[in-house]
């Protein structure tokens, strides 16, 4: 396989890459996208191996050790497809992208270590040259990204998946400050170490230098925070890739890994805009509920009504316009097809019905579309939060199910509560909001919502999709 025809094979891979980055875009085209994004993937190893094979650099062990490896990623990955539930996929996208970063880390340092003594003769016969600069400068970079993405990665997925063990906020005091000073001494080192070319040692200070900020830097992190860092993560496991592609000269993990990189990043910065927070203020800000707060007690007291799904069912028999705001609750009930036939119902009777999802609404991005999908609810009712927004005035019953913190109006009037400034969904603007739930338990940000309490608010306690399912009987026994 000539190199030409290697790097042909590489720029396919790379197209299939954006096509299919382009249609994840959209549901309709989601899973047609995934799948060129994974034969994408499946061209660019078979190439490398083939190539590989080609100049002998695999010997009668090392074909062992490449299936060994596949065999054990190939059963992992399908079984973590097969088994994950949809509530788990933020803490699995967290771990992927943490094996990513730790591919990269374990690549990285083989490398170094095998060209250790190469490098070394370079140096005593003074015949090293500026790729050998360059290379080492890609492991460092390759390393400590690795490092830092595969241990923030760890601890975000145990946060996600709430083990206590898990340190949850800050372990020492001052830990951005000395976060910042962590960077400063790695990137010192780093340059120093590829200055000097005599660094393997201090190849793997940095290394535990940056496994220690990994960790140091996803821990304070909480609230309605962890979707940036999971992108963030994500985005630093591409930008791992990338430096690695450097390392082994390979073109097909430079573009890859870029992409990763880049398009991390800008999902990183749609949330942010979602959130209406800037991305230093995720890293760096405080995230627990503010002093002077107002408590559960002080918000919901005597001002929380509750009712039965007869009544529901009445009200729902006169609405004209109805608009169901799914959350996290719905994916925990897998209450999705439940929804569909109350919406049918509810059509049924001649009302219109719509879907408002808010960009954060459960634990990954696009979740709730995935979920809607599933119950094949067509995609032209399921609006946008800017396109939802505006009518709510017009609208007379919105269901709220299994949402908390997107419909908290607080984050538009406490400037001290850590979802301050997110934009809401503003369901508290319908006629009647009924709000379908468990308990008055706070969601992931922690902290109470007073739209529970709110004087249009009807709270209906229960699991999400007996909830329903409940619902859905009374209307059509009013019927
Ligand atoms: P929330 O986490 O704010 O609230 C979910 C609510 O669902 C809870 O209050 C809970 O109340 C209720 N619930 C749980 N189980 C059930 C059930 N079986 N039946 C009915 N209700 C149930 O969810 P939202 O979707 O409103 O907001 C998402 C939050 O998660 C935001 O803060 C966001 O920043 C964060 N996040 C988002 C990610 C993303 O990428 N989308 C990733 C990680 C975090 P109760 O226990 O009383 O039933």
């Amino acid at each position: 396989m000539s190199q030409d025809l290697t790097n042909l094979v590489y720029l396919a891979a790379a197209a299939l890459f954006i096509f299919a980055l382009k249609r994840l875009s959209h549901p309709r085209t989601a899973l047609r996208g995934n799948m060129m994004g994974a034969f994408g993937m499946l061209l660019a190893i078979a190439v490398t191996l083939l190539v590989a094979i080609r100049d002998e650099d695999i010997s009668g062990t090392g074909y062992w050790l490449i299936g060994i490896g596949l065999s054990i990623g190939l059963i992992a990955g399908t079984l973590l497809a097969l088994r994950v539930p949809m509530t788990g996929m933020p803490q699995m996208v967290g771990l992927l992208n943490g094996f990513g970063g730790g591919a990269s880390l374990l690549v990285a340092s083989s490398e170094l270590v095998s060209k250790m003594p190469e490098m070394r003769e370079a140096l005593a016969a003074g015949t090293i040259s500026q790729t050998i600069y360059f290379f080492v400068g890609s492991t460092m970079a390759a390393g400590v990204i690795g490092a830092i993405t595969f241990f923030g990665s760890l601890v975000a997925a145990g946060k996600l998946q709430e083990l206590k063990w898990v340190p949850n906020g800050n372990i020492i005091p001052g830990q951005q400050v000395v976060n910042f000073l962590l960077l400063a001494l790695i990137i010192a080192g780093a340059a120093w170490g590829t200055y000097e070319l005599k660094m393997v040692w201090i190849y793997w200070i940095i290394i535990i230098l940056a496994a220690v900020v990994g960790v140091m830097i996803t821990t304070p992190i909480g609230g309605a925070d962890m979707p940036v860092v999971i992108c963030l993560l994500n985005s630093y496991s591409g930008l791992a890739a990338a430096a690695t592609g450097f390392v082994l000269n390979n073109n097909g993990l430079i573009i890859a890994g870029s992409l990763v990189g880049s398009s991390g990043l800008i999902l990183c910065q749609i949330m942010c805009k979602a959130m209406n927070r800037p991305l230093t203020n995720v890293l760096f800000g405080k995230l627990a509920p503010a002093e002077g707060s107002a408590t559960a007690d002080e918000v919901y007291a005597g001002k929380v009504k509750s009712a039965s799904a007869d009544e529901i069912g009445m009200l729902l028999e006169t609405a004209r316009r109805v608009v169901i705001v799914p959350g996290y609750g719905m994916a925990v009930s897998q209450a999705q097809h439940a929804v569909r036939d109350l919406a049918s119902a509810l059509e049924a009777r001649g009302a219109e019905v719509e879907y408002g999802i808010h960009p954060v609404a459960g634990r990954m991005p696009g979740h709730m579309n995935v979920l809607l999908a599933e119950a094949n609810i067509p995609y032209d009712k399921v609006k946008e939060m800017d396109e939802i927004n505006p009518t709510f005035e017009q609208t007379d019953v919105a269901i709220v199910i299994g949402a908390n913190d997107v419909v908290n109006p607080v984050a538009r009037t406490d400037p001290k509560s850590p979802i301050a400034g997110m934009p809401i969904l503003d369901v508290d603007k319908a006629r009647t909001v009924v709000v379908v739930k468990r308990s008055l338990s706070p969601g992931f940000a922690g902290i109470p919502n007073p739209l529970f309490a709110a004087d249009n608010a009807l709270m209906y306690f229960g699991d999400g999709k007996k909830a329903i399912l409940d619902l859905v009987a009374a209307i059509k026994q009013a019927s």
